[in-house]
Formats: C-alpha cells, sequence, structure tokens
C-alpha cells in the first residue's frame, strides 16, 4: 500500500531528499531510494511497503531476542520487506533483500494485528526479521493504536539502529524495548555507506530515555574480532550504558561464504569478559545446553531462569535461587 511519507525535505523543483535513514537519499520524481520503498512522486515522500507484512507468527520473546524483557511471554513477531542495510551475512535476506514488489505479502488492518495477538496469547508485538526503520510508518500506526487500546500490551523492535533522529524520536514514543544489532566496527559499517557513531547515537539516546535496551554480538563474521568487542564493551562503559548483551554465534546460510566457526569457549570467554566488567546480564545464544544461556541471581549466584537453545523452561533438578 502506497501513503505519504517523511520526513524529507525539498531541495528543488526537480528532487527531495529522504530523512527516514542517514542515507538520506537523494531522489528525482519516479526514483526509490537504497531501501526501494521510499519513492519521490510529485516532489513528495511516499513508501511503497505501509501495512506489507510478509510474517506474523507468535514466538518466545527471548528468541527475538530478549533476555530481560518480559521473560517467559510469547511475543507476536512481525516482518515487512527490504532494509536499508545489504549485510552479505543476513540470516532473513529472503525478505531483507526483496522488496514489496518481489514478494506476496498480506495488509494487516489494526484490529487484524490485536486479533492475533489475543488469537495466540501474546503478551506483546515486535517489529523483527527486516529493518523496521523503514517501515516506522506502519511500526508508529501499529504501537500507537495498541497502546491506545490495550497499554499492557507490550512493544519492541529488533533493528540494525540505523535511523535518523527524527525517526528514532517518533518510534522512541510508542515503543518499550530496543534491540539492536552491532555487527562489526567502522569498517563493517563503512560497507553499507554508514558509521558506527550513528548506530551508536541512537543507541545512547535509547538508554538516556530510559527505555529497555539489550545489544545483540553477533561472532559469525570477518567483522567481529577481539578489538572490536574490546572496542565495544568500553564504549559502553565509557558512557555509562549497562544493558543486556547477548552473543550470538549464527548459523551458516547458503548466501554468505565467509561463516566464521567460533567455538564455545571462545564464545563463552567472551560472555564472561563482559561479565567480569560489570554487565551482568550477559549471554550466549546459540550454543544450547551453555550455562551463560540462563539468568543468574546477583545475589546467591543460583539459577533466576534456565534456558535451553534460548528458551525458558523449568528443570526440576536445578537448585534455583530462591532470594525472591
Ligand atoms: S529510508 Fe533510508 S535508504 Fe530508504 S530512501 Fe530513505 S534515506 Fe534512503
Ligand atoms: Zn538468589
Amino acid at each position: 500500500m502506497i501513503i505519504a511519507s517523511g520526513p524529507f525535505q525539498e531541495l528543488d523543483e526537480m528532487r527531495i531528499q529522504c530523512n527516514i535513514c542517514p542515507h538520506n537519499c537523494v531522489l528525482k520524481n519516479g526514483e526509490t531510494g537504497l531501501c526501494k520503498e521510499k519513492i519521490n512522486i510529485e516532489n513528495s515522500l511516499y513508501t511503497l511497503n505501509f501495512r506489507e507484512i510478509t510474517i506474523a507468527e507468535p514466538r518466545p520473546i527471548e528468541q527475538t531476542p530478549f533476555f530481560e524483557f518480559y521473560q517467559e511471554t510469547t511475543a507476536l513477531n512481525l516482518g515487512g520487506y527490504s532494509c536499508n542495510f545489504w549485510c552479505p551475512f543476513c540470516l532473513n535476506y529472503e525478505i531483507s533483500y526483496n522488496t514489496s514488489s518481489d514478494l506476496r505479502s498480506k495488509t494487516f488492518s489494526n484490529n487484524d494485528i490485536l486479533k492475533l495477538v489475543k488469537e495466540t496469547n501474546s503478551k506483546g508485538v515486535v517489529f523483527t526479521f527486516n529493518e523496521p526503520a523503514i517501515m516506522h510508518e506502519t511500526v508508529i500506526d501499529i504501537f500507537s493504536f495498541i497502546k491506545r487500546v490495550d497499554s499492557s500490551i507490550y512493544t519492541a523492535i529488533h533493528s540494525n539502529g540505523f535511523m535518523s533522529k527524527k525517526v528514532i524520536d517518533l518510534i522512541i514514543k510508542y515503543t518499550d524495548g530496543f534491540v539492536f544489532d552491532i555487527k562489526g566496527d567502522d569498517s563493517f559499517y563503512l560497507q553499507m555507506s554508514a558509521t558506527f557513531d550513528s548506530i551508536w547515537n541512537n543507541i545512547r539516546k535509547i538508554n538516556n530515555k530510559k527505555r529497555h535496551l539489550e545489544l545483540v554480538i553477533p561472532l559469525f563474521t570477518e567483522f567481529m574480532n577481539d578489538n572490536t568487542i574490546t572496542k565495544i564493551m568500553n564504549k559502553l562503559i565509557n558512557d555509562n550504558i549497562n544493558c543486556p548483551i547477548i552473543i550470538l554465534k549464527g548459523r551458516p546460510i547458503t548466501k554468505y561464504n565467509n561463516f566464521t566457526q567460533v567455538s564455545q569457549k571462545k564464545a563463552e570467554d567472551i560472555v564472561k569478559l563482559f561479565k567480569e566488567n560489570g554487565f551482568h546480564e550477559s549471554y550466549l545464544m546459540g550454543f544450547p545446553g551453555s550455562k551463560y544461556e540462563s539468568s543468574y541471581c546477583k545475589k546467591c549466584g543460583k539459577i533466576t531462569l534456565y534456558r535451553y537453545d534460548a528458551v525458558p523452561m523449568f528443570r526440576e533438578d536445578i537448585d534455583y535461587c530462591k532470594c525472591k
């Protein structure tokens, strides 16, 4: 569905500049931007993917992944088309590399979404799979509706963090939780025509606005190494940001040849490093059975929530924390 979009500015009678993400694409009449979803029609900005939903399914919130946000609940996970990055290792490339003209999607009304939330016994709605910022019109429309009709339903996004100040300010208004990926250092972001700082500024903003924030650090690419991990940790410490950290093993995908196999020990050492530096809520994802999948009590050190393959479960043989 096509609707008017923004923010944008008119540069002259022939061109506008889209200001939804920091790519700031300059568009002549009829042109689309790098994401292929924003178009200049008669010197105004329109979006092509309004309410074009490709995936709508309930999942445990831990699989988004959130580890410290509405634990043990189910969320309705939604995704659309396209992205403003073109990561060669994208785990959802079937939708993120496609555009609304390439794939079949379904248009969901706000009431359709609410009905699905109730039917699937979901406690929240999460935009994930592709970049929510390039469908922020849909995200804001659905989230603002949900907050109006039932504020007990939580809202969240999983994002690459690459969005303009104006767009993150809009999304923050209606969103309870954010999980951002940090995919590498400047060398990675340069390949996306972006900068590490553009992501970092948004991380700082979410933290300053006191929204729930978790960060995912994927290990499986050539862009993540010990130096980058240390740099990320030191930046978090310097900026006084202490949020849950999820170290992600990742899985091989057909499109990507440089997949880095990280040993469980190496991945666990990284989680340990974060924990030793004050990030008590640091987790490992992708090594089912690792002790770093579970949550532990700060006081007694015992398990508060056991997880296997990122799914919370109860085990009778565990001596759980009884501090509460
Ligand atoms: S959303 Fe980003 S990538 Fe898409 S047209 Fe606008 S500035 Fe370009
Ligand atoms: Zn305890």
